[in-house]
C-alpha cells in the first residue's frame, strides 16, 4: 500500500520545525551492534585510567604504538608528523601536522582526564578504637553521601625523600583488598537523617577504613597504625612523612559495565570526562594525515577550576602551539587567532526522576546524539565562554554535513545551579570555541551513566571536526 501523501501542514512542519532525532529508532540493528562493539575498548580504557596520571600513561602507550614521537621544541615538523607532549605525567597534548600552513590555524580538541574523588590529606593515617583510617579531602564537586559504603581503590604516586617515585594502584586487581568509607546504621541514624542531604556524610566524615590488626609489641602504642606503616614500608619502602609528597586518591573500585537488559548503557566511574578524552583519541588516531594541523589535549584539574600547571588556566597549550609554529617563523598568536576549538565535555542528560531541574526544550537526552552546548555557566551566563552565532553555525554545518546525529543542550534550568568547563580558558587565547560532548546521568557520582550511541556520535563529531575544511 502506498504511503498516504502528506498534508500541506505536515510538509510545512517537516520543513520548519526542529526535531530531536532518536538514534535507537533511526539506526538498524546491525549499526547498533557495531556501535556496541565500538564501545568495548572504551570500557577497558576507563578501567585502566582512573586518575589523570593513569589516563596519560595509557594514552601515551597507545600513541607510541601508532608512531607518535615525543615533541621536541624547536624542531620543524612536516606534514604527516605525529607528536605528543606529556605535561608532568598529568596532562597531555598530541598533534598531527597538516598539509596546510600552520598560520591558517589549528583544530584544538580539549577534554579533561581528572574526575571527582577523595584525595588523601598530607598527614592521613590515624588510629582510633582499634581501627586504622585515612583522612581525606574531597576533590571536585561530589555529593558526599554517595561515597559511603562502596568499595574503593587507592591510586597515585609517592615521591620519597631521595626523589624516587613509587606508583600505587591497589584495589583493582582480582584478590586485591579494597577500602571504604563507613556510614552509620539506620537504627542509630535518627539525628543524622535530619541533616540536610549535603551533610549526610560530612567532609570530615569521609574517612577511609584501612586496617584493624595490631603490631605485636606491648612496648608501643597505636599498634594498628604501626602495623599499617610497617606493611606500607615493606611494600612501598615509605615512611609516614612520605605522605606529604604524595598524590594518593581514592576512587570507586568497581569496573565499567554494561547497564540494562539491552546493554545500551555503560555505567562507570569517571565518564566525566574520559568519555570525551577517549572519543577524541579515537578520532585523532583516525585522522593521522590531516589537512589542517590538529592538537588534541587531555587537561588535568578541570574539576577544581582548571588550576595548576597541568590545568587549562596554565599556558601549556598556548606554549605548545607557539613551539609548533616558531620553526616556521610564525607567531603563536597568529595561529591561535585563526584556530577553532571544541571544548569536549559532558552535559547533564535529562533524567525523568529529576525532571524539575531541567527545562525540557533545552535539555539533552540520552540516545539522541552528541550534545552541542552554546554556553554553560551559572546565573546570568557567568563563567562561560558563550560561543558566537557564527562559530556555532560552522560547527552545526560540519556535524550535519557528516551525518552526525546531534542535539543541543543547556546545563539545567535558569538559576537551578550551573557549572563551567575549560571553554572559557581556551577563549583567553582568542580561539573560537564551543562546548560539545556526551549526555551523562548521575554526573559526578561514583557510578555515572552514558548511552553507547552518544559515545559513538561524539567520536563521529570529533572526527568530522578534524576533517572539516
Ligand atoms: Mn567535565
Ligand atoms: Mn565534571
Amino acid at each position: 500500500m502506498a504511503e498516504k501523501s502528506k498534508s500541506k501542514g505536515e510538509l510545512l512542519q517537516e520543513k520548519l520545525t526542529m526535531k530531536r532525532r532518536d538514534i535507537g529508532e533511526e539506526l538498524s540493528e546491525k549499526q547498533l551492534k557495531e556501535i556496541d562493539a565500538f564501545c568495548e575498548p572504551y570500557k577497558a580504557f576507563l578501567d585502566a585510567s582512573k586518575t589523570e596520571r593513569e589516563a596519560v600513561e595509557t594514552t601515551v602507550a597507545m600513541l607510541k604504538a601508532k608512531g607518535y614521537k615525543e615533541f621536541v621544541p624547536g624542531k620543524k615538523y612536516k606534514a604527516g608528523d605525529k607528536v605528543y607532549m606529556n605535561n608532568r605525567g598529568k596532562a597531555l597534548a598530541f598533534a598531527a601536522i597538516g598539509t596546510k600552513p600552520i598560520e591558517e590555524g589549528v583544530r584544538l580538541n580539549i577534554s579533561h582526564i581528572d574526575s571527582p574523588r577523595l584525595d588523601l590529606k598530607p598527614s592521613p593515617l590515624y588510629e582510633e578504637a582499634g581501627l586504622g583510617l585515612f583522612k581525606t579531602h574531597y576533590y571536585g564537586g561530589i555529593k558526599k553521601y554517595q561515597w559511603g559504603t562502596i568499595p574503593l581503590s587507592l591510586h597515585g604516586v609517592i615521591v620519597k625523600q631521595d626523589g624516587s617515585k613509587v606508583t600505587v594502584r591497589l584495589g583493582e586487581d582480582e584478590g586485591d583488598p579494597v577500602f571504604c568509607v563507613n556510614d552509620l546504621l539506620p537504627h542509630l541514624g535518627k539525628e543524622q537523617a535530619k541533616r540536610p542531604l549535603g551533610e549526610g556524610l560530612r567532609g570530615e566524615e569521609l574517612n577511609i577504613l584501612v586496617g584493624s590488626r595490631p603490631f605485636k609489641d606491648d612496648k608501643v602504642s597505636e599498634k594498628v597504625k604501626l602495623n599499617i606503616l610497617a606493611l606500607l614500608n615493606k611494600k612501598y619502602g615509605i615512611v609516614e612523612a612520605d605522605f606529604l609528597s604524595a598524590e594518593l586518591s581514592v576512587v570507586p573500585a568497581f569496573k565499567a559495565s554494561d547497564v540494562g537488559f539491552d546493554r545500551s548503557l555503560i555505567g562507570s566511574y569517571g565518564h566525566d570526562d574520559r568519555v570525551c578524552a577517549w572519543t577524541s583519541l579515537q578520532a585523532a588516531l583516525d585522522v593521522d594525515k590531516p589537512t589542517t594541523t590538529w592538537v588534541t589535549v587531555f587537561a588535568d584539574k578541570e574539576e577544581i577550576g582548571s588550576v595548576g600547571a597541568t590545568g587549562l588556566d596554565s599556558d601549556f597549550v598556548r606554549y605548545f602551539v607557539e613551539d609548533l609554529a616558531a620553526p616556521y617563523g610564525v607567531e603563536g598568536r597568529t595561529v591561535l587567532s585563526k584556530s577553532k576549538c571544541l571544548s569536549a565535555d559532558v552535559n547533564a542528560g535529562f533524567d525523568p526522576t529529576f525532571a524539575d531541574v531541567m527545562e525540557k526544550m533545552n535539555s539533552c537526552f540520552l540516545n539522541k546524539g552528541v550534545v552541542v552546548t552554546k554556553y554553560t555557566g551559572a546565573g546570568g551566563k557567568s563563567g562561560t565562554n558563550d560561543a558566537s552565532a557564527e562559530y556555532t553555525a560552522w560547527v552545526e554545518r560540519v556535524l550535519s554535513k557528516d551525518g552526525v546525529i546531534w542535539q543541543t543542550g543547556e546545563l539545567g534550568k535558569v538559576d537551578a545551579g550551573g557549572g563551567g568547563t575549560v571553554a572559557k580558558f581556551v577563549s583567553y587565547m582568542n580561539v573560537d570555541t564551543i562546548d560539545i560532548g556526551v549526555p551523562v546521568l548521575s554526573m559526578h557520582a561514583p557510578f555515572e551513566i552514558v548511552a553507547k550511541t552518544d559515545v559513538y556520535m561524539t567520536y563521529r563529531a570529533f572526527r568530522a571536526f578534524l576533517l572539516a575544511e
